[in-house]
């Protein structure tokens, strides 16, 4: 079977075998060496990708709840109840009282169709998904400063060429640990490598300089790197005076930026700022990527912002082995925010807001223009509207937001208030525990359809498998229930390729123009897009002769401090969070792979032995971990590199071990980033007084 992994951003391609041993299959994952991004190789979730697939706890049939339990209920009745409950719930209190939750590990094809059918089948405004909570900082500051959100501004291959790379927040040996041999590869052909994390990880490993910034403060960072570059006069002055605006903002601000200061901020030294800045300063290529570290925070849109000015004041983009790029982190992050499944967007980063945008679309999808909602509001902040009974019915596709939210305690409440919940999803997660329908979906080894990857390169997925008994495809879910509320001659669709070709006209002449793109010419590779026809062979490289705003010029942003939650007595500790190599998101399918599970069974709280000492924490012992905002229980792990101001936690796991019970609502106002990467928490022994059961804490694998 020629497939590919369903978890990161990466999307590395394979050839999967399965043989049957007596009674047994056995699966074998072998990467594809013609893959040119994963160029052959694949980490352990995709080699064991499979076995989520597998797993005995699949939902292959529609279950409502009844008394309680679920039960299995017939496809024929699905729909129709869907209907009639969605309809009511809509005749009493408005369209915008259903609100629609999709994911960045759905295909192109589907995230596109969920857009369309919360516009066109519900009318609801109300539609947003979880990668809200990966790009949206980097997105929406990329949009700003180039005029265009594309994960990489070049592809991967241009790398091993750059002389200094800055990996600001973003661990990719664990998190899309496949392409840590381009940043190897660099490093022996003589590049400079700057790693910008509070954590010592693998990626922090093969950095010539590791900058062991203070959680939530890299812009001081970066600001005192640009003081120094532009004082030792690194600056392009050519490219800023011929290709950028607003440089005089900045030049005026760095008046006010003292070195010393922004030391003491960051907690990383004035000499190391220094090596940093005359490394990437003085280099004649470089590159800059940020990830969640970075971005995820109360000012996160301004966090990239500073990043960038450094890639416009040395002129280090738009030409070989020079760029920006924010590493995705879902399967789908990339393609999931371009068309249409975001609050404020429509298919081709098409705005939902601009009339001729919106005309577009209208006659794309045969509808009045005047019959599509406006905006809506940002993931989070569309569990506040259940919570306050704005909204009184949820579909949610793909996505586990019990789990991924902020504020996870009021998150869980909260969908428990809902008249009508619906889930489509492949296992009982968290969220679909509480749903009053959950609709089998099928997986990545039996659903075909296009998936954009971290370069913004557009690849196909082919279906290999058949789906298990009543399971169905997400859009063959979408097309079903649209025509059942009504709308069958807007989704009468044969196969995903069908709705590609309505996406590729939906994306023509909008920013992200897949209208060059068929599935016949990505069979064998993907192409990146921009693609406006069918003779272009794509854009692997972005800005070479202009940006994309209107005068063709990059946007410097004013410096901006780092705002970050003070700890206090209280709640003395920084807490930050990220991803484990062994896991994706919230574990759904992970925690339902056996090897995965057996390699890391539960979370692990990272804590410098001389902080857990005050606390009288011994190593491998429960903690109870509190913020003013809830409470969870972790085991923990001592590890000396760590600061000793901060704890580190995954957030893979629910219940008890959700880290998002912990994490408080504060998002950014630009983008409504959560700002997950750093809580101001405690920790203290958990007193067992009613010991949890072993299953409160492990969950095991069946399959
Ligand atoms: Fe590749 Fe990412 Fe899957 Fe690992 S998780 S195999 S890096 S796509």
């Amino acid at each position: 079977m020629s497939t590919q992994c369903p978890y990161c951003s990466v999307q590395c391609s394979m050839e999967l075998t399965e043989e049957r041993i007596i009674t047994r299959k056995r699966f074998k994952a072998k990467p594809n060496k013609l893959d040119p991004t994963s160029q052959g190789r694949l980490c352990m979730k995709g080699v064991n990708a499979h076995q989520h697939v597998i797993n005995g706890e699949r939902v292959t049939h529609p279950l409502l709840k009844i008394d309680g339990e679920f039960v299995r209920v017939p496809w024929e009745l699905v729909n129709e109840y869907i209907a009639a409950q969605f309809n009511e719930i809509q005749s009493e209190f408005g369209n915008d009282a259903i609100g629609v939750y999709g994911g960045g590990s759905l295909t192109n094809e589907e995230a596109y169709l969920l857009g369309k059918f919360a516009r066109v089948a519900l009318k609801t405004k109300h539609i947003d998904y979880n990668g809200r909570f990966c790009m949206s900082a980097a997105a929406s500051a990329g949009n700003a400063a180039f005029g265009i959100d594309r994960g990489l501004t070049n592809s991967l291959e241009e790398i091993p060429d750059a002389k200094c790379i800055i990996l600001a927040g973003t661990n990719i040996a664990d998190c899309q640990p496949t392409i840590m041999p381009y940043f190897r590869k660099a490093k022996k052909n003589g590049a400079f490598i700057i790693v910008i994390d509070p954590r010592v990880t693998g990626t922090s490993k093969l950095a010539d300089l590791h900058l062991q910034v203070k959680p939530g403060m890299d812009s001081s960072v970066a600001n005192g790197m640009l003081k120094v570059i532009y004082e030792k006069g690194l600056i392009n002055k050519e490219f800023i005076e011929n290709r950028t605006n607003d440089f005089e903002t900045v030049k005026h601000d760095l008046d006010s930026i003292d070195l010393e200061k922004m030391a003491a901020l960051s907690g990383v030294p004035v000499d190391q700022i220094t090596q940093a800045a005359l490394a990437y300063g003085k280099a004649e290529t470089g590159f800059i990527f940020t990830a969640r570290g970075v971005e995820q925070h109360a000012n996160g849109y301004e966090n990239v912002r500073q990043f960038i000015n450094l890639v416009l004041a040395t002129g280090k983009i738009g030409k070989y082995a020079c760029g920006y790029g924010a590493i995705t982190g879902q399967g789908n992050g990339q393609g999931g925010r371009e068309h249409g499944q975001k609050a404020d967007q429509l298919p081709g980063y098409r705005s939902i807001e601009n009339d001729e945008h919106r005309k577009y679309i209208a006659d794309v999808w045969g509808v009045e223009e005047t019959t599509l909602p406006r905006k809506g509001v940002s993931a989070y902040e569309l569990m506040e509207k259940v919570d306050e009974g704005e909204i009184q019915g949820m579909f949610i596709m793909a996505s586990n937001p019990v789990v991924s939210n902020p504020n996870a305690i009021l998150v869980e409440k909260a969908l428990q208030k809902l008249k009508f919940l619906v889930v489509v999803d492949m296992f009982i997660s968290e969220t679909a525990r509480l749903a009053d329908l959950i609709l089998p979906s099928s997986s990545y080894l039996e659903d075909e359809g296009t998936m954009t990857n971290l370069e913004g390169r557009v690849v196909l997925r082919q279906a290999e498998r058949p789906k298990p008994d009543e399971a169905k495809h997400d859009w063959e879910i979408l097309r079903d229930l649209a025509g059942t509320l009504g709308y069958q001659s807007y989704f009468s669709y044969e196969s995903a390729e069908d709705i590609f070709n309505e996406l590729r006209i939906a994306s023509k002449g909008g920013i992200a123009d897949y209208y060059g793109i068929t599935y016949n010419r990505i069979r064998e590779q993907g192409i990146f897009w921009p693609c406006p026809d069918e003779n272009h062979h794509g854009t692997s490289r972005l800005f070479d002769d202009t940006f994309v705003h209107g005068d063709g010029k990059a946007l410097f942003y004013p410096l901006q401090r780092a705002i970050v939650e003070k700890s206090n007595e209280s709640y003395p500790l920084s807490l930050t969070t990220g991803r484990l190599m062994e896991h994706y998101l919230t574990g759904v399918q992970t925690r339902r792979s056996s090897e995965l599970l057996k390699r890391a069974k539960e979370p692990l709280l990272e804590v410098h032995p001389d902080t857990a000492f005050r606390y009288n924490i011994q190593d491998g012992e429960l903690v109870e971990l509190r913020s003013p905002q809830g409470t969870m229980v972790i085991r923990s792990k001592f590890t000396e590199t760590i600061r000793k101001d901060t704890i580190f936690a995954p957030f893979h796991w629910g219940d008890s071990q959700c880290i998002n019970r912990v994490i408080k609502p504060l998002l950014d106002p630009f983008c409504k980033m959560p700002a997950f990467k750093v809580c101001s928490v405690t920790i203290s022994p958990l007193i067992v007084k009613n010991p949890l059961k072993n299953n409160d804490l492990v969950h095991e694998a069946v399959d």
